[in-house]
């Protein structure tokens, strides 16, 4: 570390390789211990700890103040270091075999009794941890989280810069664009009743940096979405954002594949050797019922339509004739009881499904199973053929609607399935996105953004509920990671996409216009991507959620318990922006959450 005039050296930085050395060294006070007069501190700063001896006969400072040290003074000392005396050493601290005599102490600020213990081994609850946030960081999780979040940055900032890429910043004050979450709007002062919205993310500025001839760009930026949060969400999060002109899907994912072995290098130690696997959407919906599949173990759905077809068992003939389908996941060796195989009926209902029908293989060729009876031999035999079964695997057979069965065992196959080693990595890309969404009434909405490619114009025009888009998405471990794609740069077609979108030409007019305009001079062919920079670095840190990775993040309910965000502004500075707040709206607002939180 560059240390300045303060200390000589980092703490941890020490090793025996300084014994006899004077340093100085400034830090927190992290543990402190009294033997007999002698007090040793574990003195700690950024990059480590190391152990220091203050012995009132040395007089390093009066015997007041050596007495009166305690937790997380922040601390000065001068000092030699020496080898730990024979016994002594600590081989759980990188800086174990030596210790720092002190000659001097100097006491620079010193500390209120703590909130809570910054022990690592103690579990403190988040809400204190994050209205102490700069507490919490001298732990060393959040510190080494901090430093790997930073050395991810770095790795992708090197590769970009390799590969000649321009990091261009872009306004975060920008007009509301279309990408799918809910704006967060600031309002204007100098133009009363306007409002700037946050970017969700740097999308049209760094088309229009293609319009402008830039040819790669990237930039580390904030993006804001104003949705509901969940473990992997925030309303304000970062991501890697870049865009190459006279490019394709082909130049993206080779850009990508090389980011994410270089972060995996830099924060991991380890080299990816194999190629990241490749699917379509379509077959990732089909093989696993997601599409963003965890790879790290097999556990596929197996479609049972062929070995039910001429089934006397109603259920499923049923569904069957309605154009349903019946589908499966081996589990494998569950070992269940009575007990556990009906838990995962419920479990199926929780997750959508009618019902669920387990099976568990016995030894003789026959199941066990509440529907056995229903079933003919031939049909166990295809079914067991079939999902590749052996003696004691439990099969969970679902029947319904194709997206329901889906949703329910790729759900089913998350809860049961394993990697072989806890470190496991399995990067996916899933490429042949379709264009649009459909919802319950029919209606269509982007399924990556409005400014994707359709594979084709005419299959778009005519055939909009299947069409397949140039989108892709970087998958890992079952997260995730990003998403891109090929851009229209044709404003007709841009337009056309609107319309299919049920955006009137005067509506796309009125608001992306501008953007319309631009495409209209000499576009270049552009493609881009965003990785999830907290999410990628969450699972490499394997930490469950993002907010560890995050230095000063939301609760759940988008509160900051540190600095009191959101909270009320003076009047006056609403009047200068034009913006009354009508107690009946809060009024209601508060009615409203109530009869949510009863019911
Ligand atoms: N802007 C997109 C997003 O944030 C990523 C992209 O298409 O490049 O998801």
């Amino acid at each position: 570390m560059a240390t300045g005039l303060m200390k000589t050296i980092g703490a941890g930085e020490l090793s025996t390789e300084n014994i006899g050395e004077d340093v100085t060294l400034a830090g927190w006070v992290g543990r402190r211990r009294d033997h007999g007069g002698v007090i040793f501190v574990d003195l700690r700063d950024s990059t480590g700890i190391v152990q220091v001896v203050l012995n009132p006969e040395d007089a390093p400072a009066s015997e007041e103040v050596l007495h009166g040290l305690r937790l997380e003074y922040c601390i000065q000392i001068n000092g030699s270091v020496r080898a730990r005396p024979e016994g002594t050493t600590n081989d759980d601290l990188a800086t174990g075999a030596v210790e720092v005599v002190a000659s001097e102490l100097t006491i620079l600020s010193p500390s209120e009794v703590l909130p809570f213990q910054l022990d690592d081994r103690i579990e403190v609850d988040e809400s204190l941890r994050l209205q102490y946030r700069y507490l919490d960081m001298r732990r060393s999780r959040m510190a080494e989280n901090l430093r790997a979040r930073s050395q991810a940055i770095r790795a992708m900032r090197n590769v970009m810069d390799e590969e000649g890429f321009l990091e261009v910043e872009t306004p975060t004050l920008i007009a509301s664009t279309p990408e799918g979450a809910r704006d967060m709007l600031v309002p204007s002062r100098l133009r009363k009743g306007n409002f700037y919205a946050l970017p969700q993310s740097p999308q049209l500025f760094k088309q229009l940096l293609m319009i402008g001839g830039v040819e790669r760009y990237y930039q580390v930026a904030k993006c804001y979405r104003d949705e509901d949060f969940r473990a992997d969400r925030q309303i304000e999060f970062t991501q890697l954002d870049f865009e190459g002109s006279f490019w394709g899907q082909e130049d993206v994912l080779e850009v990508l594949d090389k980011v994410a072995r270089r972060v995996v290098l830099d924060l991991r130690g380890t080299s990816i050797t194999d190629d990241f696997t490749r699917l379509t959407y379509a077959e990732a919906m089909e093989r696993y019922g997601s599409d963003k599949p965890d790879l790290r173990f097999g556990m596929e759905i197996t479609d049972l339509s062929d070995a039910f077809s001429a089934t006397e068992f109603k259920a499923f003939a049923g569904v069957l004739e309605g154009g349903g389908a019946v589908q499966a996941i081996n589990a494998g060796q569950l070992g269940l009881a009575r007990s556990g195989l009906d838990a995962q009926v419920s479990r199926a209902q929780e997750l959508g499904a009618k019902g669920l029908v387990w099976m568990v293989v016995n030894e003789d060729g026959t199941v066990r199973s509440p529907v056995a009876k229903f079933l003919s031999e031939s049909e166990i035999a295809q079914i067991i053929a079939t999902c590749n079964a052996t003696e004691g695997d439990t099969l969970l057979i679902v029947a319904d609607t194709l997206p329901v069965v889906r949703q329910v065992l790729g759900q089913l196959r998350l809860d049961h399935g394993k990697p072989e080693n806890n470190d496991d990595l399995a990067f996916a890309f899933i490429v042949d996105f379709p264009v649009f969404e459909v919802d319950e009434d029919g209606a269509l909405s982007p399924a990556h953004h409005p400014f994707t490619a359709p594979a084709s114009i005419d299959e778009m025009v005519n055939s909009p509920e299947t069409a397949i888009s140039k989108a892709y998405d970087l998958v890992l471990n079952g997260t995730e990671l990003g998403s891109g794609s090929v851009r229209i740069h044709d404003s007709d077609i841009q337009a056309k996409v609107f319309e299919v979108m049920s955006i009137s030409a005067d509506d796309a007019e009125d608001r992306f216009g501008w953007f319309l305009e631009a495409l209209r001079y000499g576009t270049p062919p552009h493609a881009g991507f965003a990785i999830g920079i907290d999410r990628f670095v969450s699972i490499l840190r394997d930490e469950p959620n993002i907010r560890e990775i995050i230095p000063f993040p939301k609760t759940q309910t988008g509160a900051d318990p540190l600095t009191g965000s959101p909270s009320r502004v003076d009047d006056d500075q609403l009047v200068e922006l034009g913006i009354e707040i009508r107690t009946s709206v809060l009024d209601a607002w508060a009615e409203r959450e109530e009869g949510s939180s009863e019911g």
